[in-house]
């Protein structure tokens, strides 16, 4: 399929080129629905190797921002920014700059901020050119962990609710929880959790992250390759997307899948697979949708008690998907799609 082909058929808006020879910027922006709103969507800085990955990777990332925050019931559409170069490479500050003057010439289509790759000074080098940016310095989303830690409250309540249905109770308190990735939402995430009187399995690639849990969660540390053996009732991949696949699942002892990562299942049909093995799964960008919802609520001038209770609500519409998947008996992600594309 072209590529002309894909963005009709996959309802895209606009697909814009960045090319700034004097900074040597190359970068997409993908728009793509402003049906509820502006598009909003961080800005992804990668070494991709050639120009056709970085569009696809902008592609795939404005649609499922489209569906979260649909799913999210915001005022708000789905967009991404992709840069191909370096963290930390001489001469970024000019290609944000250059960015920041091809954003301000979409008039608001479009809202960037941070994402894998980028920083609050980036944005800041955006902002010298554009008002259409967030997480810059001195802003809330540009500030700690906020934006983490809103994802992993989201991904909090949606774990309660997932164990409302499938054990009858949303207390944690004694439940077994395998959190895979101890960065910064799975960290917030083991705080919420162990607070709640959880018992933590813990991985991550830094040993020393693994310790600290240890230590301050009284968790139990588990190698990355064997986390999906790990004996857990619920297992929050916060990590790294496309985690179940056919070499994992087979091995999960858990009864819910509930994490931060985006994009966890490596196909689409290992939804049904995971169903077929009575593990319920809570669709990603339904449970992560924390941090869009933090900064949509920045946006809109609101604070942080408010933002607290509208990410809360994030358990609510899980459990509308989770009973009109029950009621159609298909997937939890079909019913998610269609929860979301209702309001798209
Ligand atoms: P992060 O980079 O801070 O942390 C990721 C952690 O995962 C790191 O500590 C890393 O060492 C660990 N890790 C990587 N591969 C691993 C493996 N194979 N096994 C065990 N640990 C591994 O990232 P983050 O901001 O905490 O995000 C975590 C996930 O949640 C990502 O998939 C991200 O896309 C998603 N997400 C994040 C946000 C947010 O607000 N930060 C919002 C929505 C979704």
């Amino acid at each position: 399929m072209t590529l002309w082909m894909e963005l009709e058929q996959d309802g895209f808006e606009q697909l814009v080129w960045c090319r700034d020879r004097e900074s040597d910027l190359t970068a997409f922006i993908a728009i793509h629905s402003t049906k509820r709103g502006p598009a909003l969507g961080g800005c992804r800085l990668w070494p991709y190797p050639h120009e056709e990955a970085a569009v696809q990777d902008a592609m795939r990332l404005a649609r499922s921002m489209t569906y979260k925050a649909a799913a999210a019931e915001l005022s708000y559409g789905g967009g991404k920014a992709v840069v191909i170069g370096r963290v930390g490479d001489h001469g970024n500050a000019k290609r944000f700059e250059a960015l920041g003057r091809f954003i301000d010439r979409l008039n608001g289509a479009y809202w960037t901020g941070v994402d894998v790759g980028t920083t609050a000074v980036d944005m800041d080098h955006v902002a010298l050119h554009t008002p259409y940016v967030t997480d810059t310095t001195g802003s809330l989303g540009g500030t700690g962990d906020w934006t983490a830690d809103m994802t992993a409250y989201g991904v909090y309540e949606g774990i309660q609710v997932s164990a409302q249905r499938t054990f009858g109770s949303r207390a944690l308190a004694g439940r077994t929880i395998a959190v895979q990735g101890l960065g910064k939402v799975g960290w917030a995430l083991c705080r919420y959790l162990h607070r709640a009187g959880a018992q933590l399995i813990v991985t991550d690639l830094s040993v020393s992250l693994v310790e600290q849990a240890v230590r301050e969660f009284n968790a139990l540390p588990v190698a990355p390759d064997r986390v999906y053996d790990a004996a857990c009732e619920i297992f929050a991949p916060c990590a790294l997307g496309g985690v179940i696949h056919e070499g994992t699942i087979d091995r999960l002892k858990c009864r819910i899948v509930a994490g931060s990562a985006n994009n966890q299942l490596r196909d689409p049909s290992f939804a049904l697979a995971l169903k077929q093995q009575n593990i319920m799964y809570a669709p990603d960008y339904v449970i992560n949708a924390g941090g869009v919802i933090a900064t949509a609520a920045e946006l809109d001038g609101e604070g942080t008690f408010r933002t607290r209770s509208r990410v809360k609500r994030i358990g609510r519409t899980l459990d509308a998907i989770y009973t009109e998947s029950a009621r159609s008996n298909g997937t939890t992600t079909q019913a998610a799609d269609d929860f979301a594309e209702l309001r798209m």
